[in-house]
């Protein structure tokens, strides 16, 4: 069918940035409190996601990598069903057939794990292993069979920062979530459990959190919350600017215009404010596009919505410099 077409094979897996945005949302749908990414040559020879989540069993395991085996797609509105991360059914059987997988698992309830070795797509060994609660996944040489996708990647440094963008994003949205990464041996990234606010500045830097304004605002057709930063930290050039709804990262230029011109008496026109916020409504008021990597998304009252966040900046804003606003 159409869903299907649309979301085939190849298209979810690009590069060693959508294989750890895939196993890593994995992880979190299974409960896990603490995520280890482990990379070697920017996840071009290793990717290793380990978790404490809930673990599988021996038959869920194997089943896991079968193509639409876990689906839950029973419309296209499913595609962004904002409730759940996993919707598709479809990343460990596209990951499976262009890489070397290895996989360990054990749920809190079983005596022994589950060890699994598939290559394109075939399982090549089953056999039970002792290991600790929760899933490791390795992917090894991504596109090892498909030659002309391995030419396609990027430098080591491109790769790289593909990586940390999913890590940041997903960061965003789980503060309350441990993530480490050790890349080729070396931690280089760790982020204890913390409150949005402390994460944000876990990410960004200690100078960030001086500059950090919350907002807040309930209405009937969304809650935005998140940190907007002080005018007086605007900055010429690229700024760390997020738009999250229900939990997943979003662009979207025309919200941003609503952020700019709340702004725009304060600050110059060549500078940026950081801003991370969060929207939270309906899943059936937004709609997203059909393509599941895709961050574009369209709301049902997108005009009502930028009024509505323009207002909210703008008093924040006014409120923090103790002028009036508006
Ligand atoms: P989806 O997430 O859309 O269901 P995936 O291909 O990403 O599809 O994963 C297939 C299934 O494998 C999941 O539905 C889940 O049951 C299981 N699974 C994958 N990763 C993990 C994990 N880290 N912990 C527990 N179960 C997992
Ligand atoms: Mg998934």
């Amino acid at each position: 069918d159409s869903i299907a077409n649309q979301i085939a094979a190849g298209e979810v897996i690009q590069r060693p940035a959508s294989v750890v945005k895939e196993l890593v949302e994995n992880s979190l749908d299974a409960g896990a409190r603490q995520i280890r990414i482990v990379l070697k040559d920017a996840g071009r020879t290793l990717i290793q996601v380990i978790d404490d989540g809930k673990g599988m069993s021996p038959a869920d395991a194997q089943m896991a990598f079968e193509r639409h085996a876990t689906s839950k797609i029973k419309s296209v509105d499913d595609l962004f069903a904002l409730h759940t991360r996993g919707f598709r059914g479809e990343a460990l059987a596209s990951i499976a057939a262009i890489a070397q997988v290895e996989l360990k698992t054990r749920r809190p309830e079983d005596e022994m794990g589950t060890w699994l070795k598939i290559a394109a797509t075939k399982v090549e060994s089953q056999e039970p292993i002792a290991c600790g609660v929760g899933t490791t996944i390795s992917v090894k040489n991504i596109f090892f069979n498909v030659p002309a996708r391995r030419k396609f990647l990027k430098s080591n440094e491109t790769e790289r920062r593909n990586i940390f963008t999913e890590i940041e994003r997903i960061a965003l949205v789980n503060p309350d979530i441990e993530f480490i990464v050790i890349e080729n041996d070396l931690q280089t990234l760790h982020l204890p459990p913390a409150n949005l606010r402390q994460r944000i500045v876990q990410m960004q830097g200690k100078n960030i959190n001086q500059q950090l304004i919350e907002i807040n605002e309930d209405t009937t057709l969304a809650k935005i919350h998140g940190y907007i930063s002080t005018p007086q930290y605007a900055r010429k050039g690229r700024a760390n600017q997020f738009f999250f709804v229900n939990n997943r990262y979003i662009r979207h230029p025309f919200f941003h215009k609503a952020v700019m011109t709340a702004y725009e008496p304060l600050i110059s026109a060549s500078e940026s404010p950081n801003y991370f916020i969060y929207f939270e409504v309906e899943p059936d008021t937004i709609d997203v596009n059909i393509h599941p990597t895709k961050t574009e998304v369209k709301f049902e009252n997108e005009r009502a919505l930028w009024q509505i966040l323009m207002v909210t900046v703008k008093e924040s804003l006014g409120k923090h410099n103790a002028i009036p606003s508006i």
